[in-house]
């Protein structure tokens, strides 16, 4: 079985919400971008990340053709801890795209010290701007009585959103930033964020108790759900899976049940259809231990992690342990309404990794990641001496419209990637 934190379940929500937050601001009209691209990172000059300088700056991968590129496109920059890239300290967990900007947090020292500061980055004319700092941010609360204003990081609908907190992560209040101007506002406690844009301007919200989702209900932008306070699927504890978009009524959910330590029993979760106007719901897959999917047409597409994994090869490291893909290089694919799974591809030399897998308009992109185990260095550092196998990652293209398959290896970039690890 596949061993999940709870916690990547929640940044699972928190991350995927972005693709769907982005569409509401055009409210019915559709972001083309995500028919071609999605956002992914990308190494550059890390092949020795500690030794080079290299940094992780966001790329878009085209779906269409198969290519990745940086969005540093400047010639001259060097993409290292010591040159002008803007992406320095980028990382991807803390970013949001939407409307053609990529907003994102950096730490890093500069001549002006430690800085934590929010990033826009406008994709088309490849300008960068400060949006607002932790300063800024902790100057306007001051007053307020926060010690600290918290790391509870959150964008939607255009802002920024930050849960302040005292020394002893108490809550005391919350703010947002406006992301076109940088403005703060302080906004009152009981505040909630959307999870995504449904339709006719109503969002989601999920409803949560003790940090399990508790249900849902649908409302305005500013939370406000109308008298009665409606939540569906309230008696249960799920996971909504909010990696595709609701282009019908339907939202995916898994239920979620816990032993008596609260350890989550992955074995046990099952994957619902739950139809919203009908308030009917249906069993999809009877046990599904992921959460990891995306939807696309009438299917859902996924890895399974198999039992009777097939043998890739062998590690002469390892007393000549026999080394199997778990996933065996399978797309599974499940019919939402009937509930028939098949294989959308088979390719056993390929180790696909589950959690990487996006939707890009009629595409499914999974990542992969092959290690030859009788290609490596051994590398010796204070820590004792390392094998370091050969690496070779990349993307595999599943359209669903045609029923074809792209392969297509990460290439090494200028002064290599990171294409060699233990
Ligand atoms: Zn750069």
């Amino acid at each position: 079985m596949k061993h999940h934190n709870p916690i990547s379940l929640i940044i699972l929500s928190l991350t995927t919400l972005l693709t769907l937050s982005s569409c509401q601001t055009e409210e019915d009209t559709h972001d083309p971008f995500f028919d071609t691209y999605y956002i992914t990172d990308m190494g550059l000059n890390v092949s020795t990340a500690h030794q080079s300088g290299g940094i992780t700056v966001p790329a878009k991968f085209n779906a269409v053709t198969g290519t990745l590129t940086p969005l540093c496109e400047d010639p001259l920059c060097t993409h290292t801890v010591d040159s002008d890239c803007p992406f320095i300290g980028y990382s991807k967990n803390n970013s949001y795209y939407e409307d053609g900007i990529l907003y994102y947090w950096v730490n890093r020292t500069n001549t002006a010290g430690f800085q934590n500061e929010l990033m826009a980055y406008n994709m088309e004319t490849a300008a960068s701007h400060v949006v607002v700092t932790d300063e800024e941010l902790n100057e306007f609360f001051a007053e307020s009585g926060a010690e600290s204003t918290g790391y509870n990081y959150q964008f939607a609908n255009g802002y920024y959103y930050r849960r302040l907190r005292d020394d002893n992560d108490n809550t005391i209040g919350y703010c947002r930033v406006r992301l076109s101007d940088g403005s703060i506002e302080e906004i009152p406690d009981d505040t909630v964020v959307p999870s995504a844009y449904y339709k006719n301007g109503q969002y989601i919200f999920v409803e949560y108790n003790g940090g399990i989702a508790n249900g849902f209900y649908l409302a305005d932008e500013t939370g406000e759900p109308g008298n009665d306070h409606d939540v569906h699927l309230a008696d249960k504890q799920i996971a909504i899976l909010f990696d595709e978009e609701i282009t019908d009524d339907t939202l995916l959910y898994c239920t979620i049940r816990r032993d008596e330590n609260g350890a989550w029993l992955w074995e046990e979760m099952t994957l619902w259809a739950y139809n919203i106007e009908a308030r009917e719901e249906h069993v999809v897959i009877e046990s599904f231990p992921d959460v990891y999917l995306v939807r696309v047409g009438g299917y859902v597409y996924y890895t399974l992690y198999l039992d009777d994994a097939p043998v890739i090869g062998i590690n002469e490291n390892y007393n000549g342990k026999e080394v199997v893909n778990r996933s065996g290089g399978i797309l599974w694919r499940t019919d939402i309404e009937t509930g028939e799974t098949e294989k959308a591809f088979e390719l056993p030399a390929y180790t696909l990794i589950g959690t990487d897998i996006h939707r890009v308009g009629e595409r499914v992109v999974i990542g992969y990641q092959n290690t030859d185990y009788s290609d490596y260095i051994v590398e010796t550092t204070d820590r004792g001496e390392w094998y370091q196998y050969k690496e070779t990652t990349g993307r595999i293209v599943f359209d669903t419209a045609a029923g074809t398959v792209g392969i297509y290896e990460e290439e090494e970039v200028e002064n290599g990637s990171t294409i060699i690890s233990d």
